[in-house]
């Protein structure tokens, strides 16, 4: 294609609301035949609510609600805004938080009211050597079967509770799916969520492949290894813990909605965070380049 045909394709991008780093994208944009996606914020609104909180024998909602949203509310994890944003409305002014540590892809802990409080997923109440039983673990497993994410929660030794969250599809996932089907590219969901709740989401919007329970660190390795595989691979992803994919991958594509670090990393931001617009992005790429090599 002439420069002239690029910066006309570059400039129709930016009037459908696909933001385009440079000319030179639209090539790889053309040549993409996989098209992995992020789960949260992605392909869900990445909003999410509390929708149930299950507690062990003897253990007051409350307390449990007080210590989880104090600490959650350190953190800007969309799980942790749920968490904080139900107790502070449940409980009223939460408790300060004396000392707090992040561990990315697993939860939150730290100190308060002179307690050693947790908040995450199974694999980090392992590293304290805990883990869910009972009526909690059936808890857990029920919610994840309807595409619910369960955390727990523990203090001084012991599990307290399981937190149940959950987020919305986005209206307009499921339409972009079928049309990246149409536009013969493979989607993939990828997700550091648990594996249940990741075939529900998958299943409703029309996604077969599912990768699921990837410590961020590893969504880059994902990448390569369909690289590896031989494909030409686009990424969809709207958070920091997408950044380093987004880079890696042939084509990276930020939500406009999603954090700054993903746009940073990104070749094209779809400006209105609608999946639709990366499937707009292909059918241009296509048109303005041909589709014959
Ligand atoms: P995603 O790929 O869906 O954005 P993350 O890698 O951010 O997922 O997190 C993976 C899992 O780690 C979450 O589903 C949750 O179980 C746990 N987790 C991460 N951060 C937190 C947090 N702040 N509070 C509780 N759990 C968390
Ligand atoms: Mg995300």
């Amino acid at each position: 294609a002439t420069p002239t045909a690029l910066l006309v394709g570059t400039g129709r991008g930016a009037q459908l609301g696909i933001l385009i780093k440079g000319p030179e994208v639209l090539e790889s944009t053309r040549a993409v035949d996989t098209i992995v996606l992020d789960k949260t914020g992605t392909v869900t609104t990445g909003a999410m609510t509390l929708h149930d909180v299950i507690t062990a024998d003897g253990v007051a909602t409350d307390d449990v609600l007080r210590l989880a949203g104090a600490l959650e509310h350190a953190s800007e994890h969309p799980i942790a805004r749920a968490i904080a944003a139900a107790a502070a409305e449940q409980t009223g002014p939460l408790p300060a938080v004396e000392s707090f540590t992040s561990v990315n892809g697993k939860g939150v802990h730290g100190v308060i009211d002179g307690r050693a409080v947790l908040v995450g997923r199974e694999s980090l109440l392992a590293d304290w050597s805990l883990r869910l039983e009972g009526a909690l673990a059936i808890a857990k497993t029920a919610a994840e079967q309807t595409g619910k994410t369960a955390v727990a929660v523990a203090w001084d030794g012991r599990v307290r509770a399981v937190l149940v969250v959950a987020d919305t599809i986005k209206s307009t996932s499921a339409q972009a799916i079928a049309q990246f089907t149409a536009l013969g590219l493979t989607p993939i969901l990828l997700t550091g969520d648990n594996q249940a709740a990741a075939d529900h989401v998958a299943a409703q919007v029309g996604i077969t492949e599912v990768i699921a329970e990837v410590l961020p660190q590893d969504k880059l390795t994902v990448i390569a290894d369909l690289q590896q595989r031989g494909k030409t691979v686009a990424m969809v992803g709207d958070g920091v813990n997408d950044a380093a994919a987004l880079a890696q991958a042939d084509l990276g594509l930020a939500m406009g909605t999603g954090t700054d670090v993903a746009i940073e990393a990104a070749d094209i931001t779809l400006v209105r965070g609608d999946l639709r617009s990366a499937a707009d992005a292909i059918r241009l790429a296509r048109k303005t380049l041909g589709t014959i090599k």
